[in-house]
């Protein structure tokens, strides 16, 4: 069974990079009739915050992306300990005592002899004796896993293709902090494994990270700290960048309350990032069964994909323009009914202007002031309102026959002092929903006017 995560540091507010990651996991696992999971990366107590924790679960409820189950890193702090031993006792961790200053120090001096900032493995050439005396000297080790060297790192990327590390050429990550506490390497791998998840889909950010949890896979496997299930399958994602085609600020904090307060349909958001920088046309696809069933990440491309605001609103307006009453009923002005809906969709960019539509039939409207010509046809316009299956027709036809105007010079000045606009939905399908007298008396207010 496909088992999909998304892991998100509850640091902050889910970003349109991290969405997209969610749904992706979430397609992939839905399309292979599996599990998404959730899992809190809190294992940075100082950083983690339970207010955002809730705010993931929202935003992926807003979004309808919801999690066959939820797991939290704070809860498995046990588990990591029994790696760690493992892993200990393996010989695949050591203890490390520099600080990181003097880290810092040993970096600079290899960047400016233009080699690869790799950790020197100092460490490993203490003697016990050195480690008591550091220890006596009250400082607490943090710990790194040992790669192995001679051992080839090697995957398909299910967007990438194939990868290749050379372990020497990568530093032994620091997997545990002085304090005791858990950086994210180790963790991820151990849930991975504990959580029977078979497919990795993140950003291309983690690749490096991927040959170091392999590993870890690999040397969690052999020190039997569980019965060995093949690795997972790796995928990573291109970034996501701005339309200027710059990884961008902005992006990094546009979040689904932005999208929310913009009139954003959560459907719109899903189907453009569903296809974002795939070889997929990004299409207005109100059914997500689409577009798990045509999720494929082979379509995935390798350069950057690029969000753009305006292609967002398209695909919002267009799904706007596909809603059909019943789904949007509880979100419309009390007393619109199924015709006002049919009267003001198309003319909507987002269903938060519904209202504002919905106002010029309910009044009050805006007074337009007319002109002495105006003033005389629209009291003849007020006459000659009549009431039967199509009262715009009817209105229009007689008011050509009598006046001779005909084009702008018709219409205009009725709309104008029917709904008090220049533009606005088809007046055919407003006025009836205005209704006779209320229709009267605007024309007979605007002849005076
Ligand atoms: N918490 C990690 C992050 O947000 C998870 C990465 C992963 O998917 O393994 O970057």
């Amino acid at each position: 069974m496909t088992v999909t995560r998304f892991a998100p540091s509850p640091t902050g507010r889910l970003h349109v990079g991290n969405i997209r990651t969610a749904l992706h996991n979430w397609m992939l696992a839905k399309k292979a009739g599996g599990r998404f999971l959730l899992r809190i990366d809190d294992t940075d107590a100082e950083r983690s915050r339970e207010e955002y924790v809730e705010a993931i679960r929202a935003d992926l409820a807003w979004l309808g992306i919801e999690p066959d189950g939820e797991e939290r890193q704070s809860q498995r702090l046990t588990r990591y300990q029994d790696a760690f031993e493992v892993l200990l006792a393996a010989g695949r961790v050591y203890s490390c005592y520099e600080t990181a200053q003097e880290l810092d120090v040993k970096r600079k001096i290899l960047l400016s002899r233009g080699l690869p900032p790799i950790y020197d493995r100092g460490a490993l050439k203490l003697t016990d004796a050195d480690r008591a005396e550091k220890e006596a000297e009250g400082i607490q080790p943090h710990w790194r896993f040992k790669l192995d060297h001679d051992e080839p790192i090697e995957w398909e990327d299910g967007v990438r293709g194939a990868q290749k590390f050379d372990a020497a050429q990568l530093s032994d990550p620091v997997i545990r902090r002085a304090d005791g506490s858990w950086l994210y390497m180790l963790p991820s791998a151990v849930d991975d494994i504990d959580m029977g998840v078979t497919d990795v889909l993140r950003g291309e950010d983690h690749v490096s990270n991927t040959a170091t949890q392999i590993q870890m896979f690999t040397a969690l496997y052999a020190a039997q700290y569980a019965a060995e299930k093949p690795i997972p399958n790796f995928a990573h994602e291109a970034l996501l960048v701005g339309r200027e085609g710059k990884l961008s600020k902005r992006l990094g904090s546009l979040g689904c309350d932005a999208f929310r307060e913009k009139g954003i349909e959560p459907q719109a958001l899903i189907a453009l990032l569903a296809r974002l920088g795939t070889s997929q046309a990004v299409e207005p696809i109100a059914d997500r069964q689409v577009l798990v069933d045509t999720f494929d990440l082979s379509t995935f491309g390798r350069a950057p994909a690029k969000f753009d605001d305006a292609e967002l609103e398209r695909i919002n307006t267009a799904l706007v323009h596909q809603m059909e009453f019943a789904e949007v009923q509880h979100r419309l002005p009390a007393g619109m009914d199924e015709a006002g809906w049919h009267a003001v969709r198309p003319n909507l960019t987002t269903l938060d202007e519904v209202s504002e539509w919905w106002r010029l039939v309910t009044g009050p409207i805006d007074q337009v002031e007319f002109s002495g010509d105006d003033h005389a046809y629209l009291a003849q316009a007020a006459q000659l309102l009549s009431w039967g299956d199509d009262p715009w027709h009817g209105l229009t036809t007689a008011l050509k026959e009598v006046t001779g105007r005909k084009g702008k010079a018709l219409f205009l000045p009725l709309r104008q002092a029917l709904t008090g606009m220049d533009h606005g939905p088809d007046m055919k399908e407003l006025l009836p929903l205005i209704g006779e007298a209320e229709a009267r008396a605007r024309l007979e207010h605007a002849a005076h006017y």
